[in-house]
């Protein structure tokens, strides 16, 4: 790997605490601390993402680069460092956070001059890891590889992963906060992404009155991660922040499209360039239902549930627009620009259901189907993804009992298999009125419906095949993964086994990684 080509401009730029001080502490004034990664004495490469590798400038992998995949033996030109971000977390002002538990390698610039940002997760603590240890276990640690490129092979904006290794060395972890330690195998992941720059890092500077250091993160944000802006001066912020919400309406569809729900949708987890970023206890949604939340910690409120990602991301573009206001300065504009958020994201969402039912193009009744569609899908706890895989083959001659069988969590009775025959009904009468050919509608639904997703009973199974030393599901999985769009393997396109309906870190998870 090309690890000497590796270099820092973020923090050549911008104020940081170089004192190589490893306590946790805050850091005033800067926006990054040298961060050292612990080291670690057997690591053992679980599985390393060659394309990606290529893809991004660093080339192939030899038996050495191990050593650099855990943060081992760096060459001088590493300079390591972890940012300072702060957060709004479940609807409250966190302050100072930080990467504590990631730590930057630098940027790698490829022979198409893309830029790439280099991270360990899991490789030790930094200045922010606030009484933590930074480091994480086996099974977060292959949660965020597989999942990130899984969200990536299904089109959806990402963060995503180089390389899982073994660190050689046991973490302790309460999984469940009930007071049960275990040990657990820990692990890095090396990730990647055009920026890492969250929400977070324009609430700590805006809220440490470092308008200077703000405005230059701003500018140096839009040089790189949005030049399609032009503007100078306030209209180049005013931009700035419009595109953003952009691209996180557009991320908050996708999520939609193919059922992610993120878990923890703090601000400091919201990515400034609308990536999908920092994967906890996220889930892909198995049954239907707008109140699912995967995360223990987010139970009592159900405040990061599937159907609220919409509104939690303009709650937390509120904030951002907060910090941008020294620059901004103009209420109204940032008001403004947030109540049409609501309306893009709606329009939006509803027009990529649209292709995912194979309409030619939203209609305003097209309201009142999906309404009633969804209060179908959560009384007969009907499947996300394999609904849709169905609804392809739906036919007018088709028995609605056999075809939705084995997608709804609940028998289908009599009662049931008539909403689904009146369903159906309604849904042969729109594609009707449909001004595109059934060939381009069924196009148009194979396009926005995954055939493969990555359920969390899948990841369980696969975690606990590689806690034991085989990798073959997660070799499998990762084919699975990269071709979601293909019925690969008919085995990891059903329902979650029932088996699997109260498995703690299956159906439910915590934030402990
Ligand atoms: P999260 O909710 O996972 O995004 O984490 C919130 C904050 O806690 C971030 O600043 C993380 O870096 C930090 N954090 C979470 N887990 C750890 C850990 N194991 N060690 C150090 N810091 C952590
Ligand atoms: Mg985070």
């Amino acid at each position: 790997m090309n690890i000497e080509q590796i270099k820092q401009p973020f923090t050549d730029i911008f104020p940081g605490d170089l004192s190589d001080n490893p306590m946790q502490r805050n850091t005033p004034k800067v926006l990054f601390a040298s961060a050292k990664p612990a080291g670690f004495d057997g690591p053992k490469l679980i599985a390393f993402n060659q394309t990606l590798s290529e893809e991004i400038g660093l080339g192939p992998y030899e038996e050495k680069d191990l050593d650099f995949l855990v943060g081992n033996n760096l060459p001088d030109n590493v300079k390591t460092y972890a940012t300072a971000y702060a957060g709004h977390q479940f609807g409250n002002w966190a302050g100072q956070l930080g990467d504590g538990r990631a730590i930057l390698a630098g940027e790698i610039i490829n022979k198409h001059g893309k830029k790439t940002e280099i991270q360990w997760k899991g490789a030790g603590a930094t200045p922010y890891s606030r009484h933590a240890d930074g480091r994480a276990v086996l099974r977060s640690s292959v949660r965020e590889y597989l999942m990130s490129e899984a969200m990536f092979h299904l089109g959806v904006p990402t963060t995503r992963a180089l390389s899982l290794a073994f660190t050689g060395e046991d973490v302790v972890r309460d999984i469940m906060y009930s007071g049960n330690p275990q040990l657990e195998k820990g692990a890095v992941v090396v990730r990647t992404a055009e920026s890492f720059l969250r929400f977070g890092h324009f609430e700590l500077m805006s809220a440490q009155r470092e308008y200077d250091t703000l405005q230059d993160l701003v500018d140096f944000t839009i040089d790189n991660y949005y030049r399609e802006i032009k503007a100078d001066g306030i209209q180049k912020y005013k931009e700035f922040f419009e595109n953003i919400c952009t691209r996180t309406a557009d991320l908050m569809t996708e999520w939609f499209r193919v059922g992610f729900v993120h878990g923890v949708m703090n601000t400091d987890n919201m990515s400034v360039l609308g990536l999908t970023i920092d994967y906890g206890p996220y889930s892909m949604m198995d049954e239907y239902d707008l109140n699912f939340t995967p995360n223990t910690t987010d139970l009592p409120g159900r405040r990061y549930a599937f159907g609220k990602q919409g509104q939690i991301s303009q709650w937390n573009l509120w904030q951002l627009a907060n910090s941008l206001h020294p620059l901004i300065k103009d209420e109204k504009f940032l008001e403004d620009t947030l109540n049409h958020y609501g309306t893009y994201f709606w329009k939006a969402h509803d027009e990529m259901l649209c292709k995912k039912f194979g309409f030619d193009e939203l209609r305003e009744s097209d309201e009142e189907f999906f309404t009633n569609w969804q209060g179908l899908m959560q009384e007969l706890q009907l499947d996300y993804t394999l609904f849709f895989n169905q609804l392809e083959k739906l036919n007018p001659e088709s028995d609605m009992k056999s075809l939705f069988e084995n997608v709804s969590y609940v028998i289908l009775s009599d009662q049931r298999v008539r909403k689904l025959e009146d369903f159906a009904k309604k849904y042969e009468e729109r594609l009707l009125s449909n001004t595109i050919s059934r060939e381009t509608s069924l196009l148009l639904m194979k396009q926005s419906n995954p055939k493969f997703t990555l359920r969390n009973y899948l990841l369980y199974e696969c975690i606990e095949e590689i806690n034991i030393g085989n990798t073959e599901m997660l070799e499998k999985l990762t084919r699975a993964l990269e071709n979601p769009y293909e019925e690969l393997y008919p085995e990891y396109s059903v329902k979650r086994p029932a088996a699997y309906d109260d498995t703690a870190g299956c159906s439910t998870l915590s934030c402990s990684s």
